[in-house]
């Protein structure tokens, strides 16, 4: 999917009925009140004098077709004397399942609108319930087929780490979204936000942390899957703000290279795969792709540390060749 300059314009928690357990907009979205048509002319008109053209105003932090339809109609046709003029193409947002129905669908796409983003989160309804998210996988699916069949691309939104999931949950989450052809996803390993019914439940100890590597373990899984489905992930993790990261964030899956933390993961498997039958002791060079030589070494060269130890070598360099394949190639064993 080709992706257009982003001017994000936030929609905290308006007219969400639901508490979502981890949920708190205006913490997660940064912005503490709800946006007016008077914001998307501010945000668009900086656009503008910036010379920027082509780019994609994008409704994010809450659920946009959940708000009142004059509210929705304020937001939209503030937009589009931008549209009329080049500066924005096209227009994305992103919303709840159970707040999509075809009349809905067909305002969108009058006031251009080209992407719908759907909070999935799970495709488990017990989990759904657990996290009182209001909407059974159900509505996902039915939701999806409506944003696909009203000619829009569709974004599936899950996460991982849920109260009531597990790693084997999340695969399978994972799947069903797959099933579901979106255009593309967003994955969202658990962060313990302040505030939340979340914090009361970890503090109670009835719910137990996503920790960072517990994250890095199921996307490094999950991640894959939707690779070989040809389904882009154009975002894993939280986007860093200033907020979670002075505080907001207690514990859970939060932190700002989470992604490369995921691409290494996966490299250290594939190397593992390699490495498998090397004897003990053997200088060893792996080779990868330039662009994935940080991703192969690891922060803090961890993958170099994990696989010198588990295969116990004498050396393990990762050196820069020009492969076909995404992953490592064996380029050297001495023993
Ligand atoms: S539906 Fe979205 S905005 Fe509403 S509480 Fe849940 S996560 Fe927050």
């Amino acid at each position: 999917m080709a992706r257009a300059r982003i001017i994000p314009v936030f929609v905290p928690h308006l007219g969400c009925p639901n508490e979502c357990v981890f949920c708190d907009q205006k913490r997660i979205s940064g912005s503490p009140s709800p946006a007016s048509g008077r914001d998307v002319d501010a945000a668009l008109m900086q656009a503008r004098e910036r010379g920027q053209t082509g780019g994609e105003l994008a409704f994010y932090g809450g659920s946009f077709t959940a708000v009142g339809s004059a509210l929705q109609e304020e937001l939209l046709a503030a937009a589009q004397p931008y549209r009329d003029d080049g500066t924005i193409c096209s227009i994305r947002l992103s919303t709840r399942p159970d707040a999509v129905d075809e009349r809905t669908l067909e305002r969108l796409r009058r006031y251009g609108v080209r992407t719908v983003e759907l909070g999935a989160q799970s495709m488990f309804d017990d989990v759904l319930a657990a996290n009182r998210r209001g909407h059974t996988a159900a509505d996902t699916a039915r939701a999806a087929a409506l944003v696909k069949a009203a000619g829009l691309k569709l974004v599936l939104q899950m996460m991982t780490g849920l109260p009531g999931s597990d790693r084997d949950r999340d695969v399978q989450t994972a799947r069903r979204i797959i099933a579901l052809a979106p255009d593309g996803a967003r994955i969202y390993p658990t962060v313990i936000v302040k505030g939340t019914a979340l914090e009361e439940m970890w503090r109670a100890g009835t719910y137990k942390e996503h920790t960072v590597s517990d994250a890095v373990a199921v996307c490094a899984d999950i991640l894959p899957l939707f690779e070989a489905a040809g389904i882009p992930v154009i975002r894993l993790g939280l986007n860093p703000t200033e907020e979670l990261s002075a505080g907001g964030a207690v514990a859970g899956a939060y932190h700002p290279a989470l992604g490369q933390l995921v691409r290494s993961e996966i490299l250290r498997r594939q190397a593992a795969g390699l490495l498998r039958d090397v004897p003990a002791g053997a200088a060893v060079s792996l080779g990868v792709r330039p662009e994935r030589l940080a991703d192969m070494t690891g922060q803090h060269r961890s993958n170099i540390a994990a696989l010198t130890a588990e295969f116990s070598l004498g050396s393990l360099a990762i050196v820069p060749v020009e492969t076909a394949g995404n992953g490592p190639v064996l380029v050297d064993v001495r023993v």
